[in-house]
């Protein structure tokens, strides 16, 4: 029996399903890890695995780097946590603001759930109005306002995912779907109760899916013309396709934004930003509630001051790199995947890709969910084989990292070949 496989039996016993996030398991079980570098991931059986699931995206600069642990290995010397507010706080926010032009101010949170979670609160408090809209197959963390899926029927109304969700909760989501602007535009003229529509600008936790042209533009022209507040949940997206996100990419400003992932590079850290009447909202001075006894602690600060310096100052080659390096890597696969006479799908943009295993295009919930998700499976059962590890999963994405080199890439390449190769038989 290996040490994961031991380890894992032994976890079942204290942790609710032997693991902290329900992603994080697959058959048979899931390898536990030991120490990490650069683009590898090294389990205690001793196999090394370079990784592509980074965190779900948050190692945008690679495991360890160096300029975050030597920020991080200073700030240890000085305190780990004060409950009253630091120059660094300010270092940070102004960064942000300076990255995100539609952010005129921000507060600092450590969970991506949490950010939208203040967001949401945030857009009711300041439109007076209870209904949310999301975006059929968007993720947006595991609170109850959205982890919902779309009703039956033309209203919309969201129903929870989750025992221990209420209704009553869910059903004031409303639930439309991906790349369908004309969907929106007709909820939100029937509905006189939004307080706000929340989004992923690129669609990366159904696999990955991309906005079709104006999809965008066309969400937000329709959110501005009913004086409703656009949230970007930027979480993934957030400086990992540009510094300043996808809404830099696609020149858009939304209303309020989150950011948690890439912010901090391997440490906990998240954000939401937006408007100063919006945000001058939160509390004390305004009465949205929002508080968290770790938000804004000098560890995470400076692990995500020592990010976006470390971005912006390399971002010519940065994001140039890996969206040749991705470029590279996507052709190779759908190449030989065609060689093989496999029917598949992969979209890809920036650092992120993800193979569908089904020959018509992926552009919302349904036609990701029609993919062959046990093809999927076998293919990443072969790739973890060969010590390459992608989230576990169809509905997540492959993420590159500045840590990978062309040797990485050019392995990764023959291990997708015996990969696709073992979802052929
Ligand atoms: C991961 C994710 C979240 C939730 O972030 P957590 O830090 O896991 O709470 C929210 N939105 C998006 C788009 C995400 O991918």
């Amino acid at each position: 029996m290996s040490n994961s496989q031991k380890l894992f039996n032994d976890a079942k016993k204290v942790i609710p399903s032997g693991v902290n996030s329900p992603v994080r398991y697959f058959e048979p079980y899931p390898f536990f890890a030991k120490k990490s570098n650069g683009a590898y991931i090294w389990d205690e059986d001793k196999n090394k695995y370079i990784d592509f699931c980074n965190g779900y995206g948050a190692l945008l600069l690679g495991h360890r780097r160096k300029e975050i642990l030597n920020a991080v290995s200073k700030q240890l010397t000085q305190g780990t946590l004060f409950c009253t507010p630091t120059e660094s706080e300010i270092e940070l926010s102004k960064l942000i603001i300076r990255n995100f032009p539609s952010i005129n101010k921000v507060r600092l949170v450590n969970t991506g759930g949490e950010a939208t979670m203040t967001a949401i609160r945030l857009a009711r408090g300041f439109t007076k109005k209870k209904k949310i809209i999301k975006f059929e197959g968007c993720y947006h963390g595991a609170h109850d306002s959205v982890l919902v899926k779309a009703g039956s029927g033309s209203a919309h109304n969201g129903i929870s995912i989750s025992d221990g969700g209420l209704d009553e909760v869910s059903k004031n989501t409303l639930v439309v779907p991906y790349n369908n602007s004309e969907e929106l535009e007709k909820t939100i003229t029937k509905n006189k109760d939004v307080a706000g529509v929340i989004i992923e600008p690129i669609l990366a936790n159904m696999g990955l899916i991309l906005p079709e042209n104006n999809f965008l533009s066309e969400v937000r022209k329709i959110t501005k013309d009913n004086g409703v507040p656009l949230i970007f949940d930027e979480v993934v997206t957030g400086f990992r396709i540009s510094p300043g996100g996808a809404q830099q990419h696609f020149g858009i400003k939304p209303d309020i934004t989150t950011l948690a992932k890439a912010l901090g590079n391997g440490f906990v850290i998240a954000a939401v930003g937006g408007k100063k009447e919006i945000m001058d909202l939160l509390s004390p001075n305004g009465k949205v509630y929002q508080a968290s006894t770790y938000a804004g602690n000098p560890i995470s600060v400076s692990a995500a001051i020592a990010s976006i310096k470390t971005i912006n100052k390399i971002k010519h080659k940065l994001y140039s790199k890996l969206e040749q390096y991705n470029a590279m890597l996507t052709h190779a696969i759908s190449d030989m995947a065609t060689d093989m006479k496999i029917p598949h799908q992969i979209n890809f943009t920036s650092s992120m890709f993800q193979i569908f295993f089904t020959n018509k295009p992926v552009i919302d919930y349904k036609s990701s969910k029609n993919a062959d998700a046990k093809k999927f499976q076998k293919m990443f059962s072969t790739l973890l084989k060969k010590g390459v590890f992608i989230a576990p999963s169809q509905f997540e994405v492959v993420f590159l990292s500045d840590a990978h080199t062309q040797t990485d890439l050019n392995y990764t390449m023959t291990a997708y070949n015996a990969a696709l190769k073992s979802v052929k038989n």
